[in-house]
């Protein structure tokens, strides 16, 4: 293991693959002061006052951006924490975490929600960590007090949320919050799913996830966000869909994008990995919503995202406690219903990728674009982080590209031992995360800083 360095030291990291944005190559980088100094050619560093860590042929990363991660403390800290999730990220090669308004208590819909998660969340970010705000219906006061405030942007639910604190929006709430957020210059993030689309599907409880995703259909998708990109024309807003799982929103987005509708989107891991025809009976570590769907639906948007369609691949961790997952290995039902919709994997996010990427001939260029440089252009912290770059804050990933590992879900990092990837073999093993030219350590103290909305 290299040996840590503080902020203000010099240092020079050695990589034959260096992951910089036009592609990959040998290079020397020289990190001073927590930042990317120079890029050299490799072998040509000799610094007399810096430490040497030499990566052979180990790739070098910009530490990956995760715009969409549920931490949920306070209040339901026992389905995940700062520590626990943020620890989970350095592990996974994560060094930018932008924490959801939502499963908190209180969310993060006012200014004192934030301050109660500012102030929570001091000395437990083991990598820099920042904050969406919500916008719910009533709050439209409060979006541009929080926005100074330093969010990254506002989350609204077009369908229930699943926690009764963070109600969804009705179109008049949308309009009237979309119009706000156009004023502001905020960026609106949505979950888009239709609910009188989700009321009209088949409900039929019970352990096949086959029921599960016939009531979650491509319509409540699709109808949702016809219906935004309309609201967003009218109303001039920036907006970003949220965990996009349906091939059928994809003309969507290329018609408004056509039309000049400011549109962004992203998918995740799971439904780029997975497929319903893989799902065990009564597994509920697989439900989320929307739903992971069939494998040519997987196809689609592999072929979207190659097609630059997606800005980013985020991770959606969004965890609970095995109780209310009903798993079957605790002793649940299994019943996909009634089990709570989240996938918790946020530490896996790179290697699952990795391992289908390049299945599907993909390069470790393309997989930095939609998982670090994308998702950082989103935020606006694309000055800082996002690219292996002179100027960039200096996080970084050791990345074996060809070692794999089997997953065990006991042995990751965020709190409840619950992932749709236990058993698989994947591949790409992360050996080494800095931040800010440090090397964290998860046993050690942490030093990741919270930061705040620049753009
Ligand atoms: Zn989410």
């Amino acid at each position: 293991m290299p040996r840590s360095v503080t902020p203000q030291a010099t240092a020079v990291i050695r990589s034959r693959r260096v992951v910089l944005p036009d592609g990959e190559r040998p290079a020397d980088l020289l990190i001073r002061d927590g930042r990317i100094e120079r890029i050299a050619a490799h072998d040509s560093l000799l610094v007399a006052d810096a430490t040497l860590t030499d990566l052979g042929d180990t790739a070098l990363l910009p530490g990956l951006v995760d715009t969409h991660v549920h931490v949920n403390e306070p209040g339901r800290t026992e389905w995940e924490g700062f520590a626990t999730a943020t620890r989970a990220a350095a592990a996974g090669g994560v060094t930018t975490v932008i924490d959801m308004p939502l499963n908190s208590i209180p969310p993060t819909t006012t200014v004192e929600g934030l301050a109660v998660k500012r102030k929570t969340a001091e000395g437990q970010a083991w990598v820099d960590l920042g904050f969406w705000g919500g916008a719910v219906p009533g709050n439209a006061d409060e979006l541009e007090p929080l926005h100074r405030a330093g969010v990254f942007g506002f989350k609204s639910f077009l369908a229930p949320s699943g926690v009764d604190e963070f109600p969804h929006v009705e179109q008049a709430d949308l309009e009237k919050a979309l119009a706000e957020q156009a004023r502001i210059g905020a960026l609106a993030i949505i979950h888009a799913e239709d609910p009188a689309v989700l009321a009209a599907a088949p409900q039929q409880p019970g352990v096949h996830y086959r029921d599960f995703l016939a009531s979650r259909p491509d319509d409540a998708e699709a109808a949702a966000v016809a219906r935004l990109l309309d609201t967003a024309r009218r109303t001039g807003a920036r907006v970003h869909i949220l965990h996009v799982s349906s091939a059928a929103v994809l003309p969507l987005l290329a018609q408004a994008r056509a039309d000049g509708v400011r549109v962004t989107a992203e998918t995740c891991p799971h439904y780029l990995t997975l497929a319903a025809e893989e799902v065990p009976d009564g597994d509920t570590a697989f439900k989320c919503c929307p739903p992971i769907r069939d494998e040519s639906n997987r196809d689609l948007l592999w072929a979207a995202l190659a097609a630059g369609e997606f800005i980013a691949i985020v991770s959606d961790h969004s965890p609970s406690t095995p109780d209310l997952k009903l798993l079957k290995r605790f002793g649940g039902s299994g019943d996909f219903a009634a089990a709570w919709g989240g996938i918790a994997s946020l530490q896996l996010g790179l290697p699952a990728i990795w391992t289908e990427a390049r299945r599907r001939g993909h390069q470790l260029t393309d997989v930095v674009r939609w998982m670090s440089a994308g998702p950082a252009a989103l935020v606006g912290l694309e000055g800082s982080k996002g690219a292996i770059a002179v100027g960039r804050d200096a996080d970084l990933v050791a990345f074996d590209p060809d070692a794999g590992f089997a997953v065990v879900a006991d042995e990751l990092h965020h709190r409840n031992p619950v992932t749709p990837y236990a058993g698989k073999t994947l591949t790409g093993v992360v050996r080494t995360t800095w931040l800010r030219g440090r090397v964290v350590d998860v046993h050690a103290e942490p030093f990741g800083r919270q930061i705040l909305r620049t753009r």
